[in-house]
């Protein structure tokens, strides 16, 4: 009848509760070690506040500085689901030594155990994500026929690469789920101005309306209006951007999954089901599933099997600091329209797409050669749906190809082009996709030339980046391009 400490990412019904009742830990010392983004604080507070209010008495929830004052005060042992974080799980290794713990169960969280993975990965001179995901659609029966894949294809990402709508504001589809925030948000709210006005409690972005599921009700209702709504829009424009449009047909469900309200399998079970129900075609769920079981997973058994020195891997010897306007979320200094956007969204949500996040502002972070680990502490901590697990393979790896292409065989850069082909953002911009050099030159294609000059040698080994490498000698205007740049400094653009 041992009690169950949750973690505050550990909140849905999978998480075992047991008998022996909770124990949930609003860590004071937690929400003040980083400047994460002010919506972040809310929605995990909100989200453990609500967690504790749903269970009630078999719940006790403890507001301590520390997790250790926590276990003190509670003066009994716990059991625990595998924590998220390399430092969550030292620390309780260290509590399993003194009894505070006493056992870690594998978590529910994700729907491969770790040492499955292991198996999986043994042996294997490259990991790759697309095995991984076949692996996961023949164990988990998803969209398979026998060994085959429903559709004849694993995937359909070649189809799910359309720019937007052509003349389009915005794709058009129902509006994602929206919460409404209850008496516990206007409490946290309060919590988290008081401290911020008299503790000293620093943090980053704009407060706002909660736009995230954060309890399992909530939760639900978003992942049944996705599926019945905005699915069917998902694949083919998946990777588009518009300005005025900041969701697209995205599921908005990072938030709760990375919370541990839902469980992986269930949503990329009620996305298949939706295909049988005629509301999305096979594109879309075979896209979205190939997010939640291959992608979400992957990342996550990636952060544990590369170990906790991958964070600080720098292959492309990437040093620049994070300039304070970027650093800041100062979208109003940056005239480039799509970096101006997108740091607009994240200093007002905490959230802006895949495609932002990797094409726009990993793609700046690496033509200007920004340090990856400065760069993973900055996504995690202004994403709303940052976690340490989720940073490195995604930042590290595949943004910043600081791994020597352990995550991804080439590295995520490119020029204006690629934002114009897919956003709305050039037309209204003071600078020109197609310009490398002079007034109007786009920061991105001038930036992208930039990078390939300054790694030439790091990428030489790449056959994938012959080509781009090779192209940089006929362009006349290469020196200048590169002087332009060096000029440019840390200046927003
Ligand atoms: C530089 C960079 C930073 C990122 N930071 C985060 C982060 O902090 N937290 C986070 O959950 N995701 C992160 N991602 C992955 C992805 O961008 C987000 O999961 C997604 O944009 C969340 O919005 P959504 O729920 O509408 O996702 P959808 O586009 O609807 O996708 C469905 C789900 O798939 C999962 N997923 C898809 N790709 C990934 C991935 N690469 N890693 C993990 N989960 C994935 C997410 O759970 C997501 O909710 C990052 C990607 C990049 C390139
Ligand atoms: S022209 Fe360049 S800077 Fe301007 S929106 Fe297009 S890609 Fe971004």
């Amino acid at each position: 009848m041992t009690r169950r400490w949750l973690f505050a990412d550990q909140l849905g019904p999978h998480f075992t509760t047991g008998r022996g009742g909770v124990l949930l830990v609003e860590s004071r010392a937690a929400l003040g070690r980083r400047r994460y983004h002010r919506q972040k604080l809310h929605l995990v507070l909100s989200a453990l506040r609500h967690r504790a209010a749903e269970l009630g008495d078999s719940a006790v929830l403890l507001r301590t500085d520390t997790y250790g004052e926590a276990l003190a005060q509670l003066g009994e042992p716990v059991r625990v689901h595998e924590p998220t974080s390399y430092a969550a799980d030292a620390f309780v290794r260290e509590r399993l030594e003194t009894g505070e713990v006493e056992g870690v169960d594998p978590t529910p969280g994700f729907s491969l155990p770790k040492a499955d993975f292991a198996r999986w990965a043994a042996g294997r001179r490259q990991l790759r994500m697309d095995d991984f995901y076949r692996f996961q659609r023949q164990r988990l029966d998803l969209l398979v026929e026998g060994d085959r894949p429903v559709g004849g294809r694993w995937s359909f990402d070649e189809d799910n690469r359309k720019p937007p709508p052509k003349g389009a504001d915005t794709l058009g589809v129902p509006a994602a789920y929206r919460p409404r925030e209850s008496d516990i948000d206007a409490e946290v709210r309060d919590d988290l101005d008081r401290w911020t006005r008299d503790e000293g409690l620093e943090t980053v972005g704009e407060d706002g309306p909660r736009l995230f599921a954060v309890t399992r009700r909530e939760a639900l209702a978003a992942l049944e209006r996705f599926v019945t709504q905005r699915l069917g829009a998902f694949g083919p424009h998946e990777d588009a951007m518009l300005r005025g449009d900041w969701a697209m047909a995205h599921s908005l469900l990072s938030v709760p999954l990375n919370l541990g309200l839902l469980s992986p399998v269930e949503v990329a079970e009620r996305a298949v089901q939706a295909l049988h129900d005629g509301d999305a075609a096979l594109p879309s769920v075979e896209g979205f599933v190939r997010q939640v079981i291959g992608w979400r997973e992957y990342v996550w058994h990636t952060y544990w099997h590369f170990g906790p020195a991958y964070r600080r891997r720098n292959g492309l010897g990437a040093t620049a600091g994070i300039p304070a306007w970027f650093d800041d979320l100062e979208a109003d200094r940056v005239d480039a329209a799509c970096l101006s956007d997108v740091l607009d969204g994240v200093r007002d949500r905490g959230w802006v797409h895949h495609i932002p996040r990797l094409m726009v502002l990993g793609n700046w972070a690496a033509q200007r050669g920004y340090d990856p680990d400065a760069l993973t502490e900055w996504f995690q901590t202004r994403f709303v749906d940052g976690y340490d697990w989720v940073m490195p393979p995604n930042v590290v790896g595949m943004s910043q190809h600081a791994d020597g292409g352990a995550m991804a065989t080439k590295p995520y850069v490119s020029g204006g082009a690629y934002i114009d082909r897919m956003s709305d953002y050039c037309g209204s911009c003071r600078y020109n996709p197609k310009k490398r050099v002079g007034d109007d030159a786009c920061p991105f294609t001038a930036g992208y030339w930039a990078y390939l000059d300054r790694n030439a040698d790091r990428l030489a080994g790449n056959h994938r980046m012959a080509r781009p490498l090779q192209g940089r000698h006929r362009l006349t205007d290469l020196a200048a391009l590169v002087e332009q740049e060096r000029v440019r400094g840390d200046d927003p653009p």
